[in-house]
Parts: C-alpha cells; structure tokens; sequence
C-alpha cells in the first residue's frame, strides 16, 4: 500500500546523499519532466530501489529514467481531497483498506484540500521553519488556507488526526462541478520568492460527480398522547436536524417537497411487539401508510417535539420513513440511511449487522475506517475512538463504506431527484397497502390498512428482508387471486421475534373476500374481507380560521350489510391535490375520528384543488372527493438559519452561513440559487452553506436572496459584527 502521493518514505542514510550541482541540475530537469508528464492525477512511479546513484548520461539516451527515492522526496508529499471522509495512509494514520483517494467526489459539495508539506526535501531553496501555500483555480480568486502559516515538519512527524499539521484549504461546493484543475503552491514565509519554484507546486485535476440532492417530505408530529399537548417543531428545525445528515452524507443538499403537520396520540412507551417497539411501530405504520398513499419515493422523515416520553428508543425508520426527535441529526442519518437500504454497522450489537460492513486495518468493530473531516467546523474524527452512524455505538461520523454505499444508492434510488422514474412497481392500478402483525403462535392482528388506485412507492433494492411469511388474496369460491411473499422492511424487526411486523403492497382485486397469512408453507391465519365497501359521505370544507388558513373537514361512515355487525374500527386517511386529482398526497393516515383540520399554509395552491377521504373498514375501502376549491399559491420563503442575528466573530475566523428557502408550490429552491452578500464585502457566494473568514472588520448586514418560484426574488438578513 503506498503513503500518501509519493509513494516512497525516506531512508534516514538517503537523506545524507549529496550530488554535484551539475547532477543536481540535471535530476531537476527531469524530475520536472517526470512530474509533468505525471500531471494532472498519477504521481511519478516509485523507482526501485538503486545500488547506487546512476550516471545520468548512461540512462538519458536509452530512455530509462531511475532516480534513487529522495529525489522523489518532493515538498507536497500527499495531498488529501476531502467532503466528509478519503482514504490515506501515512505514517500508519489511515485504513490502507483501499488507495489513497479512492473515495469519489460529489459535485456542489463543499472541499477539503490537506496539502502535506515536509521539510525535509531537497527540493526546498531554503530549508522552513514554516510553511503557508495557496490554491489557484480557473474562474475563481485563490485560495488561502484556512489554517497557515503552519510549523514546518520532516514527514515522519505529520500526524493526519492533528488539523494543523496540514495546511487546509476549502473550495466552496459552488466551485466543485464538473472537471477542475487545482495548483497547489507552498513556500516558506520567510521567503515568499520561493513560491516561484516549481517544485513547491503540485497540480491535480478532480472531477466531481453529479449525485441528486434527496427528496424530504417532512412530517411535523403534534404530540397529544399520555393527556400531553406537546406542539410539532417547526420546518426549520427539520431543516436544521438534517444539517448533520448533509454534511456526512455523499449530496449537495436536500429537496424539501412537502412538509405536514400531524397528531400523534401513541404511547411511545410501550415496549415489546418487536422492531422499535410497539409505540414507535404506530409510528411508523402512519409515516408507511401516508407515503403509501401519496404515489411519491420521497424519504418521510417525521420529527418529534422533545418532551414526548419514549422508552429509551430515539429513532425508526426502514421502507422510506425515518423518525427521530428534534436535534436528531445522527439518528435521522441512520434512518434515512434506512430508507435507502443500508443496514447496521457492528457495534453495540444492533439487529441485522451488515455482513459486509468491513474490517478497517486494526480499528474496532464499527470504526469509520479512516480520518473524517467536517469541513465546515473543520473538525476530525479519529477512526480509533469514532463509529460508523449505522452503528450502535458513539460518538458517529461516516466511513467511507457507508458514504459510497449511500452515494451509489442515492444515484440509483427513485427517492432522489426523479420522482418520475419508473420503478419496480411502476403499474397504476388498485392496490392493497396491508399492514398486519404476526405473533409466533400464528395469530394476525391487522394494523391500519386500505386499498388505493395509483402508483406505489418504488422498492429500495436490498431495503427488504425476505422471510417464509406470505398472504394469498382468495375470492368468493376461496381461489387464490394473488399470491404474496411478505419482507422485513424495519431493520429494527427481529425476524425471530415473538412479534413481527409486515407492511405490503399486493395488487387489488374487488373480488377478494378473504387473505389467507402461511408461514413455512402453513395458513396459519385467515382473515374475513367485508364484501361492501363503507358507505361515506363527505361534507364540504369549511375555513375556520382565514387569519391562519385553518379550514375543516368532515365525514361520516357507516357499516353496510354483515360489516355492521363487527366492532372494528373504521380508519382514514386524509389526501389533498393541487392539481385537479392527477396528483395526491396524504394530509394524516390511520386516524380514527372522522374529521381533520388542515392548514392551508402548508399546501401547494391551485385552481382545482381537492380533499379526498379514504375510509377503510379494516381491508375493504371506499373513498369520497370534495368539489373542487381554489387555493392560493405561494411563493418561497427566504430563511438564514445561521449565524444567529447579531452574532460577533473575530476577524479571520470561519463564519458559517447556513440558509435556503422554500414553498409548498416551488419546493427548496436549488443551491446553485441561494446568493449571499455582505453590505461591506459584497458577493460572497453561493450555496445553501458558505463558509468564509475572509470578512473585513466591521458591521455587516448579511443579506441572502433567492428566486421566489414566480417572477420575483425573496430575501432575508441579518447583521453580524466582526471584531
Ligand atoms: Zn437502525
């Protein structure tokens, strides 16, 4: 495994070679033949190891180049491309587990560049006590680094876990698309002339890839269990919970599509019934059933207040929904992670361990690997004492297993930026969205479920464990109609628990009259289909509250024919579209009483705009429509989440400027939109996350802009004073 670029340590009897200076001249001019030919990504090959240093005159004319390797000893000794995690190995500091650099680029991300510099090259014209650099690039300003002048150092005393030992330089995620090609200079400050000598310069050429920004329909939980009345966290706090998930996850960003506010009443207390307990499992079940019903593969994230009680779990998720409380930002990494079916990193002994969750050089079970790196607090994080997110143990950062696993995921998942994308289940027709509970006695208890015309959501390939469980739809005469394999999608479900819990998508047929549940080839289940469906009469929407935009819906149901009989409860779900019905997404799911409040603020607008009522009785569903209502659309709103209003830095420290802007109507408005000026320093860029310390000393009035979704700009500010 080679260290770092060059590839070749230094001898300590080969720092004592001497040359000529004519020889010396000579093996310059080469070397700087070798590098350029070498550039922009390859460095020279190690040469093997010389008897003795070889006349160059022999060599030159047969074409054989062999230098012994402290010529090779040039002062930019590795340079390490960083977005959260990269593989490097130098002096025993890093996993070896693939090639240096090996971890791909993700474009629109934000950059760490860590220049290893050693002072104990030939190469320098003097020999530093310091050392600074820079970064020049087409089409932008040069960089300085964020951290020198440094202490100069001989490589053997570089230690990759100590910030400083590198000089570091951000590239805005702004600048990072496509091809571009970085010179890298370094010089002592002593004498800045140096910087002239292309021996302190390296040039790499990195090309970023293209990886679609992950789609987040959230979904704010207004807490009214236990007697409680908890309020739901607002959109930014969502917003701000996924800060962390951003920056250790392979994308420039999140689309936000949608964002409901919900009630809960569960008891997240309650234990038992396998997965993340029977509490969450409600949870759950509702998060599943609205995603179910909305024809989307967006991720629903659902986001408690704190103060809801639970039973110690703090997060579930699997099958595109991730739950976490507010400020849950690792926890929702692992959840979304969920969603795009990763399983478990091994430690602390989760459920489902990934099997091929590798083994990183001698690091613990569950390590990320190799040095992480956050490149806005520029943090590291030592792979000797940090785990991986999609483990149980703590504190967390990302491997570079977990990072490319989800980068492939994401590119390959119809949950990110192509909701048109045909999936597995691309077929619009009626389907069964059955969710049931199955104890090991063989017993089903149905959990909340129905059936529904449209296009369910796309699988996630590898999110599902497959299991000797499966239902047949039978018809009047008990013939099989559709015949069903059911899979694990919570990785939090213990297959041989004493309860498992399935959720299944099965194609429909109105000609079902019972479902057959097996396990091992054995019905061991049969569950009664009502023959009619709920007899529903919807009333139409009443504004309660125009100031706000509260308006009220209500309905009635009633059993027909032997359904009247049974004392099931009847269970909804609550669909909105915007566009005449070519389009639905579900307001709340797997309520009980027969009305809803919605907040008109929180949906897309239109002239045609409907309310849909689903109304099952167990299995059997009917639905009603109202008239169609005209709602008004609306345009983004601007937001700067950070720094706070009236925040004091000292000069030259990184300010961090944290922002974006949505609607209902125009979703989040992209990164490339988001502009951020100073009143004293103008323009200074781009991105939902810029981060500069380059601020002169002052009063700003840092101003962020973006298109609104129709003709105009929205805009927001704050001041800031830099001291
Ligand atoms: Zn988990």
């Amino acid at each position: 495994m080679t260290e770092g670029d060059s590839g070749v340590r230094l001898e300590p009897d080969e720092a004592e070679l001497e040359l000529t200076g004519r020889e010396l001249e000579q093996v310059r001019h080469l070397l700087m033949r070798e590098l350029e030919e070498a550039l922009p990504e390859a460095p020279p090959a190690p040469a093997p190891e010389p008897a003795a240093v070889p006349t160059l005159e022999e060599i030159e004319p047969r074409g054989i180049i062999r230098f012994p390797p402290i010529l090779f000893a040039v002062p930019i000794t590795a340079i390490e491309r960083t977005q959260a995690t990269q593989y490097l190995r130098i002096n025993g500091k890093g996993s070896g587990y693939a090639a240096d650099n090996t971890v791909p680029l993700v474009a629109g991300k934000d950059l760490i560049l860590r220049v290893y510099v050693r002072s104990d090259s030939i190469w320098w014209p003097h020999t530093p006590s310091a050392v600074t650099g820079r970064v020049s690039y087409a089409g932008h300003p040069d960089l300085a680094p964020l951290n020198g002048p440094i202490a100069a150092m001989p490589r053997s005393a570089i230690d990759r876990n100590l910030v400083n030992h590198t000089l570091n330089f951000r590239v805005p995620g702004a600048h990072c698309n496509g091809t571009v090609t970085f010179n890298l200079t370094v010089w002592n400050p002593a004498y800045p002339g140096d910087a002239a000598s292309a021996f302190l310069s390296r040039s790499i050429g990195l090309t970023f890839d293209s990886v679609p920004r992950v789609r987040i329909h959230g979904v704010l939980i207004h807490y009214t269990g236990k007697g409680m009345n908890i309020a739901a966290p607002s959109g930014l706090d969502l917003v701000n919970t996924l800060v962390w998930v951003g920056r250790t996850y392979p994308i420039r960003g999140f689309n936000y599509t949608a964002c409901e506010v919900v009630d809960f009443n569960g008891d997240l207390t309650v234990g038992g019934g396998g997965g993340c307990g029977t509490g969450w499992n409600q949870l759950f079940n509702m998060l599943w059933n609205m995603r179910a019903a909305s024809g989307t593969d967006d991720v629903f994230v659902g986001l408690l207040p704190p103060g809801v009680p639970t039973s110690g779990v703090i997060g579930c998720g699997g099958g595109g929904v991730a739950i976490a409380y507010k400020g849950g930002g690792s926890v929702l990494a692992q959840e979304i992670g969920h969603a795009f079916g990763r399983a478990h990193a091994p430690c602390g002994n989760p459920g489902g361990p990934d099997p091929n969750y590798p083994t990183y050089d001698s690091y613990p079970s569950g390590s990320i690997g190799e040095f992480g790196f956050d490149s806005a607090s520029g943090q590291i994080f030592d792979p000797a004492g940090t785990y991986d997110f999609m483990s149980y143990c703590g504190p967390v950062w990302t491997s570079p297993y977990t990072y490319i696993g989800l980068k492939n995921a994401i590119a390959a998942s119809p949950a990110s930026a192509h909701p048109e994308r045909a999936g597995g289940r691309d077929i619009e027709r009626e389907y069964l969205y059955l969710n049931y509970r199955l104890h090991r006695g063989g017993q089903v208890d149905l959990l909340p479920s129905f059936h529904l015309h449209g296009r369910p959501p796309a699988e996630v390939e590898g999110a599902g464990r497959p299991t000797n469980v499966g239902c047949d739809l039978l018809g009047p005469n008990g013939e099989v109609l559709e015949s069903h394999s059911c899979s694990i999608i919570n990785p939090h479900m213990d297959p041989d628990g004493p309860v498992v819990e399935f959720h299944e998508v099965i194609p429909w047929s109105d000609e079902v009259r019972s479902i057959a549940f097996h396990r091992g080839g054995e019905v061991c289940h049969t569950l009664k289909v009502d023959a009619r469906a709920p007899e529903l009469a919807l009333q139409p929407v009443k504004l309660v509250e125009r100031e706000h935009g509260l308006a009220r819906l209500e309905w009635g149901a009633k059993k027909k024919g032997a359904a009247a009989k049974t004392s099931e409860e009847y269970t909804y779900v609550v669909r909105y579209s915007h566009d005449g019905g070519t389009s639905w997404r579900a307001l709340a799911a797997d309520l009980t009483e027969s009305k809803l409040v919605v907040n008109l603020e929180l949906l897309p607008g239109g002239d045609e705009c409907l309310f849909q009522v689903v109304a099952s009785s167990g299995i059997r569903t009917a639905t009603a429509t109202t008239e169609p209502v005209q709602i008004p659309r609306k345009p983004r709103n601007a937001v700067i989440l950070a720094p706070p209003e009236g925040a004091s830095f000292a000069e030259g420290e990184a300010v961090e400027m944290l922002g974006g802007g949505f609607s209902p109507d125009f979703e989040t408005v992209d990164s490339e939109d988001v502009l951020w000026m100073s009143s004293r320093d103008g323009q200074l860029g781009v991105g939902y996350q810029v981060v500069t310390n380059q601020l002169t000393r002052g009063r700003h009035r840092l101003m962020l802009s973006i298109p609104d979704g129709g003709d105009g700009e929205a805009k927001a500010s704050i001041e800031v004073t830099i001291r």
